[in-house]
């Protein structure tokens, strides 16, 4: 009995021990971060740059983050239980992209990892992201940040008038993509088309140089390629020419044969792009006078991937059978074209007025 009675308190006590190690183990040393390493990758077609940040822990963890402007800009990741004692920080590779980083433990069992950034850096702009261990290649659990370098800003300073400038035209669609199809089989890719070939007529009669991306109502990607490579094809021509501005024609289409009128979208990514949104816009309005929409930003694929300022047009809905006729006539795309023109122009003036870079 007194033999049982010592046994039984002599468990109690190890396992008081036991559990009193476990809990009074800080959690901030249960996980430790065991090598950095800084990586950079380019998109082939866009050549838009990627810095990537690796970080090595010794078990898998879970992360915060946030993007902050004060002090200055800077990515800040947070991971509960998580030390940074043993880590080495290494100098970044690319000033431009990230100044540097540094670590701070805030409360008992929180890391912050904090990233310096030399300028804003946008949501979409990073991503963070986690990897298992994989055993095989000899790699441990990881914590990703993948930060893009901030597109090339036109370092130019624009000139007024459109003689001397490249302009890179972008008819939507076209090959095995028709585009939106209106009530009376109007293929949007054909209107698209039409419109491109009279701006640019109109445009080289004013002393600009003109490309088209597409040569005609091709594909300009084998059958299996994806869409998107079929557009990194589009915004290619004008990135690798160094082009001075990117307009992509399209027209709108919608499931309510009612909606009608002519918008522009741009991406936020110089100073300029809204304003090419605006004066192409304004100008659309006045020489074609369909419903005003405005202008709109958006993250399509054409406007965000090309590195000078771009947007897009939609000049009419195909889908609203009157508007469907009016965009088919010669007399309305020859006036639509001129007012296109004329924006192009005013904002080339309006550019001139402006300092480049950010
Ligand atoms: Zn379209």
């Amino acid at each position: 009995m007194r033999l049982r009675y010592c046994v039984s308190w002599l468990a109690f006590f190890l396992f008081s021990m036991v559990a009193g190690l476990v809990w009074a183990a800080p959690a901030d040393s249960a996980v430790s971060i065991t090598g950095m390493r800084w990586g950079k990758t380019a998109d082939a077609v866009t050549g838009s740059q990627t810095i990537r940040l690796v970080l090595e822990t010794s078990a898998p963890v879970t992360v915060d983050q946030f993007i902050t402007a004060k002090p200055n800009w800077r990515i800040v990741l947070t991971m509960r239980g998580v030390n940074a004692d043993k880590l080495k920080i290494l100098p970044s590779p690319d000033p431009t992209v990230v100044k540097s980083l540094s670590t701070v433990k805030s409360t008992k069992d929180s890391l912050h990892v904090m990233i310096d950034l030399p300028a804003e850096l946008k949501e979409n702009q990073y991503k963070v992201f986690t990897l298992k261990a994989d055993p095989k290649a000899k790699r441990p659990f990881r914590v990703v940040v993948d930060i893009e370098k901030p597109v090339p800003v036109t370092d130019v300073q624009f000139s007024t008038g459109l003689r001397g400038k490249l302009i890179v035209l972008d008819p939507g669609h076209g090959g095995t993509d028709p585009g939106a199809i209106g009530p009376r089989r109007t293929y949007e890719k054909n209107l698209n088309w039409a419109m491109a070939v009279q701006v640019k007529t109109i445009l080289e009669r004013a002393g600009s140089t003109v490309l088209l991306t597409r040569p005609g109502d091709v594909d300009l990607t084998p059958a299996s390629a994806s869409d998107r490579d079929e557009l990194r094809v589009r915004t290619m021509v004008a990135n690798n020419r160094k082009a001075d501005i990117f307009v992509s024609i399209h027209h709108n289409s919608s499931v309510n044969s009612d909606l009608t009128g002519t918008s522009t979208y741009y991406y936020p990514k110089t100073p300029y792009d809204a304003v090419l949104a605006q004066c192409l816009q304004s100008a659309m309005v006045r020489g074609g006078g369909l419903d005003n929409i405005g202008i709109r930003t958006a993250n399509f694929f054409v406007v965000k991937n090309t590195w000078m300022p771009a947007a897009l047009l939609e000049i009419g809905y195909i889908s609203n059978p009157q508007e469907e006729q009016t965009l088919n006539n010669p007399a309305f795309q020859q006036k639509m074209a001129l007012a296109i023109v004329a924006g192009i122009d005013h904002f080339f003036g309006q550019a001139a007025k402006m300092r480049g870079g950010r």
